[in-house]
């Protein structure tokens, strides 16, 4: 749930009792989409802010946190990725990190909506500017079906950037769609989820995602924190699953000469995410 109070716009986390607000300085775009009501709003010090539902998605400003965690812990934990895909991640920010790997023949991003696709390339077009790239695909469509459809070993590495596990994103938050994606992967394939805070979820979201990647087959899953301020307890996480790979070992060498920018990803910073909090570690532990 969102409200609007003199210019403060307030995301409110009624079940923790708490909330998250931004000083705006104007709505940039209202619509009722045929799945979500999308807004953005120009924010005093955030640059602009997408908000999906009365949720907030991202903002210009911090943005390149999670879409960096998203994508280059997976990207340098698999050995040689060439063909990578996105579900959700309309924005187009985790294919704009993807596209920086030279090595990617092929990213495809499959979002439900287009229309967060269309206005992000208004309204945040830093996000879009590898659109164009000829290795990007898009397809507009449910990721849980397109996902079930691909053939076998066909995959190498599967980034599941949704919304929160309610309505169309909570089939992506299930062991069906594990089961699938283990089928997609080739053989050393990583699947990353987006799975939600440390602090509220590790317990419930968190947990079942470990139990339902190791039910789906990945031997190896792996939790990664990092910092995301205007998301629930500013603390977030993904989670990651391989297929006959290990989760906590990476390229640490080509990502410490990775040949394009980052702002958060390094090799240090991977190398402490994968050092789990000791309440994780213990919630975590063969659920
Ligand atoms: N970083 C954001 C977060 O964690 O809140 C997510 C950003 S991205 C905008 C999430 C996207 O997932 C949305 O645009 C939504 O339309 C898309 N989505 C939700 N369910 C989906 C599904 N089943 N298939 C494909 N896209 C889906």
């Amino acid at each position: 749930m969102s409200t609007l109070d003199n210019n403060w716009f307030t995301e409110v986390f009624q079940d923790q009792g708490t909330a998250f607000s931004l000083q705006v300085k104007r709505k940039l775009h209202e619509e009722q989409t045929s799945f979500q009501k999308l807004e953005v709003w120009e924010t005093e010090t955030f640059g602009n802010l997408m908000v999906l539902d009365g949720c907030v998605m991202l903002t210009s400003r911090d943005n390149f946190l999670y879409h960096e965690m998203m994508t280059h812990p997976a990207l340098f934990t698999h050995r040689d990725p060439k063909k990578v895909v996105i579900i959700g991640g309309g924005d187009c920010g985790t294919l704009r990190e993807v596209l920086k790997h030279p090595d990617v023949e092929e990213a495809w991003q499959v979002e439900i909506d287009e229309r967060v696709t269309r206005v992000s390339e208004k309204y945040f077009p830093e996000l879009c500017e590898s659109n164009r790239d000829p290795r990007a695909n898009f397809f507009f469509g449910d990721g849980i079906q397109w996902v079930r459809d691909q053939p076998p070993g066909t995959v190498d590495v599967i980034i599941v950037d949704s919304t929160d596990p309610v309505g169309a994103a909570e089939g992506l938050f299930a062991l069906d769609f594990y089961r699938d994606c283990m089928i997609a992967l080739r053989e050393g394939g990583i699947v990353v989820q987006q799975s939600e805070s440390p602090l509220l979820h590790t317990n419930s979201i968190i947990r079942d995602i470990h139990s339902d990647m190791k039910e789906a087959g990945f031997d190896h899953v792996q939790t990664l924190a990092f910092p995301q301020p205007v998301y629930p307890t500013g603390w977030w996480s993904c989670t990651m699953g391989g297929k006959d790979v290990h989760t906590s070992y990476f390229r640490e060498e080509d990502a410490a000469d990775r040949p394009f920018v980052t702002r958060y990803y390094n090799e240090g910073v991977h190398r402490g995410a994968l050092a789990m909090p000791q309440f994780m570690l213990e919630a975590l532990e063969d659920p």
